[in-house]
């Protein structure tokens, strides 16, 4: 029996145009030709126990092999194998219903997965690497005969009588002189570690050496042997695939680490299990995350029936979940994830909304029934709780209800805790409710101080997040406003009915400002005399809420940039009641006045980190001679 034809394809020369389209995602070939090899073992393993095939199904270890002297990769399997007949339907007719589809689709095509997805090239995919392609197979059905099939990368072919014994699929690539880089050990482990993992048939590749026991030497110490054993590369059984119930935390924490290695214990984890309306299951861990660069390093990974597709799971997992690591496996998302697929998918989009559900379940299930352990999370978790309820109204709808705000003593409220706490002595004279907060507890104490004298609260919003959690916060809670400690002076950043007087004529007040107007003499500082109590401070440097918050947007590269390009402005309140001022307007003495003045500035600055370089060395001066 010898038969050639041609591949039913219209365009001549489609081969040229694969291998040099796809390039540079040819490395996928093995996954193509291994999940294929997969879908046959498991095809015969079915059909076993439907009883529709009566034989052994034995071993059904896939091998991967190569050989660098005859410059060929073989994937052999022993799944239900083909009969001629079967080679010439599944084979040669390339994407049968969809090839003048693909010829006119493939120059619109992204990447390879668009093209090998959409139209079955799975087998194809091979011609990136090869230059020829032979396959050796064996249907299981009884009394086939083993056939070959080869084919050199024009569109035809030749098929003749094989030489297999056994049930299954050899498929031999003859590398082709630019791809002879995967003639190579290391290179080949590399790919199947990344695609074939956690595929569910054990697949060798090569030996390994392995150390035994080998008895007891003379004194009766134990003795080991090196032995070669088959090099598998994948856990067919991993945890995911498992039912919840038969997981304990340790093993959740050993498939982590099976995952990322060298990371940190996450915090806990949620197993996603759903069958209905599609089919998904995953296990999502949630990192610490100790700084930025942990961020982007140990992604989701997305796979299809155990095939490794992609880390790139941006439009599946909503935005703010990305930060989360951990496995998501569906057959309903297709091998061919493009983000123009990906888009058009409503699967996806369903899919998305479903994982949003369950991470805000399992978060308010941790803050029902642990209040103290999930607070003491909450340094980390914040981060994500945050980022969610801005960027996503069908999670904060949900996260309202577990989303916690801490102060500087280290206590912590919902929401609506907070809201009761503060809501009448935070209360100014137009019904409005101020939250205060600090961004560095260290550097503002002197304003939490003089904020907690008053009896008021003070929040610690201090992750990179806090800058869009507080316009959040402050859009959604009714009559409330969120002012930095250090925005103003404390009577000013609620301010009350009764207001401290001034004790200072209007005269007085024009010479004070005109003392500290010289004595400080920058742009960037403006003097204001103002009505506080006698034992505030004599001088306060304070930075505007509003340019504060469009300053700190801009730095972190959101909108309005031209405010980061402003010079930082401040106000020098200074206080017309305090003792230190009355001293400085009365002494008759100019350079003195001066030099006092000097002096409660740089206080001001002092107390907020302000004071630097020859200022400071000046102040330092300064005091000496003062004292
Ligand atoms: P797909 O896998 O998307 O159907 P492929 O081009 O990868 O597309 O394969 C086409 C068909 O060839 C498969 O559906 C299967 O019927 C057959 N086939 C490919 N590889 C094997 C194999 N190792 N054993 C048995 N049949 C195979």
């Amino acid at each position: 029996m010898q038969e050639k034809g041609n591949i039913s394809i219209h365009t001549e020369n489609i081969f040229p145009v694969i291998k040099k389209f796809l390039y540079s995602d040819n490395e996928i070939f093995l996954r193509e030709l291994v999940s294929n090899a997969v879908d046959a073992t498991q095809k015969i393993k079915r059909l076993s126990s439907l009883g529709q095939y009566s034989g052994e199904v034995g071993d059904t270890t896939i091998e991967v092999s190569f050989d660098e002297k005859a410059k060929t990769i073989t994937i052999s399997d022993k799944g239900i194998g083909m009969t001629a007949e079967e080679v010439k339907k599944y084979i040669n007719q390339i994407a049968f219903s969809g090839a003048t589809e693909f010829m006119e689709k493939f120059k619109e095509a992204n990447d390879a997965n668009e093209i090998i997805g959409r139209f079955g090239l799975g087998f194809y995919s091979a011609f990136m690497v090869a230059d020829k392609v032979e396959i050796q197979t064996l249907s299981y059905q009884e009394g086939a005969e083993p056939a070959k099939w080869v084919c050199d990368g024009s569109t035809s072919y030749e098929i003749s009588e094989g030489t297999r014994t056994q049930r299954g699929t050899d498929v031999i690539l003859h590398i082709n002189s630019d791809s002879e880089e995967f003639l190579n050990k290391s290179k080949l482990q590399e790919i199947l570690d990344k695609y074939c993992r956690f595929l569910p048939v054990p697949i060798k590749f090569g030996t390994k050496t392995e150390s035994v026991p080998d008895g007891e030497d003379e004194e009766g110490k134990p003795k080991y042997k090196s032995i070669e054993v088959d090099n598998i590369i994948n856990n067919t059984n991993p945890a995911w695939t498992k039912a919840p119930s038969e997981l304990k935390d340790e093993d959740y924490l050993a498939f982590y680490r099976e995952l990322y290695p060298f990371a940190e214990e996450p915090l806990f984890w949620i197993h996603l299990n759903v069958d209905y309306p599609f089919n998904l299951t995953g296990i999502l861990y949630f990192p610490k995350i100790k700084n930025e660069f942990d961020i982007q390093r140990n992604k989701i990974k997305l796979f299809s029936r155990q095939v490794f597709i992609t880390d790139e799971v941006k439009d599946i997992v909503p935005e703010f979940l990305m930060l989360l690591h951990g496995v998501i496996d569906s057959p309903d998302i297709p091998l061919n994830v493009s983000r123009s697929f990906l888009q058009a998918d409503s699967n996806v989009k369903r899919i998305s909304n479903y994982i949003t559900k369950k991470v805000a379940d399992k978060l308010n299930d941790l803050f029902k029934s642990d209040r103290k352990a999930y607070e003491s999370k909450w340094k980390d978790l914040g981060l994500f709780i945050k980022y969610g309820m801005v960027s996503d109204d069908k999670f904060a709808e949900k996260a309202v209800d577990f989303a916690l705000l801490n102060n500087v003593d280290g206590e912590f409220f919902t929401l609506k805790e907070y809201a009761e706490k503060v809501k009448d002595i935070q209360k100014d004279k137009d019904g409005n409710v101020v939250y205060l907060y600090a961004t560095d507890v260290a550097k503002q104490d002197s304003f939490i101080e003089a904020a907690k004298a008053k009896g008021y609260d003070v929040l610690q919003l201090d992750s990179p997040i806090d800058n869009h959690f507080v316009s959040y916060l402050e859009q959604k809670t009714e009559k409330t406003q969120l002012k930095r400690v250090d925005s103003d002076v404390v009577d000013k950043l609620i301010q009350k009915e009764e207001q401290v007087k001034l004790s200072l004529s209007d005269e007085e007040v024009t010479k004070v400002k005109s003392i500290f107007d010289k004595a400080i003499s920058k742009d960037t500082m403006k003097v204001e005399v103002e009505a506080l109590a006698e034992d505030e401070l004599p001088v306060t440097v304070t930075m505007d809420e509003f340019m504060r918050r469009m300053k700190d947007m801009a730095q972190q590269g959101g909108g309005m940039s031209w405010y980061g390009n402003m010079p930082d402005s401040y106000k020098v309140s200074v206080n017309g009641n305090h003792p230190l001022i009355k001293r400085i307007l009365n002494d008759e003495n100019e350079e003195e006045r001066e030099q006092l003045a000097k002096q409660a500035f740089d206080l001001a600055l002092l107390s907020r980190g302000l004071l630097s370089g020859a200022d400071l060395t000046k102040f330092v001066k300064r005091s000496v001679n003062l004292i």
